[in-house]
């Protein structure tokens, strides 16, 4: 099933609206390169059904949240990366700017740890 919400810049890009660069897809998500790019791949894997964030997706369907990490995944290995990072931002004080649920995929360099 897939929900929409007019507004939404995510869906937009689903629907076909907003134009992306997409890199794969599944019946249930999408991958598509971050428009600000902050590694060699930084790639967003969004659910086409639209809820605020990835628990909220699990919440609603664990197939389709393991449908994106599996398409996460699948991105990572095509882009060649031995290590990558699977990043959630969750609320605003974690930095969501977008609510619509997404992975962020980064890999390409050397990542360092904590983020900031
Ligand atoms: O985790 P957060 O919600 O901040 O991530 C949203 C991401 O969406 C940002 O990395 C931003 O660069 C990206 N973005 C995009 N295309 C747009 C608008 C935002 O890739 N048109």
């Amino acid at each position: 099933m897939t929900e929409t919400v007019a507004d939404c810049l995510f869906c937009r890009i689903v629907a076909g609206q907003i134009p992306a660069t997409v890199v794969a897809e599944t019946e249930h998500s999408l991958a598509f390169r971050d428009i600000d790019g902050q590694a060699p791949t930084h790639v967003l894997v969004v659910p086409r059904r639209h809820v605020p964030d990835a628990v909220s997706l699990a919440t609603a369907s664990a197939r389709e949240l393991a449908d994106v990490v599996t398409l996460a995944a699948r991105v990572a290995a095509e882009e060649g990366l031995e290590g990558y990072r699977l990043v959630a931002n969750t609320g605003a004080a974690a930095q969501q700017s977008v609510f619509h649920a997404h992975l962020h995929v980064l890999g390409g360099r050397e990542l360092t740890w904590p983020p900031g």
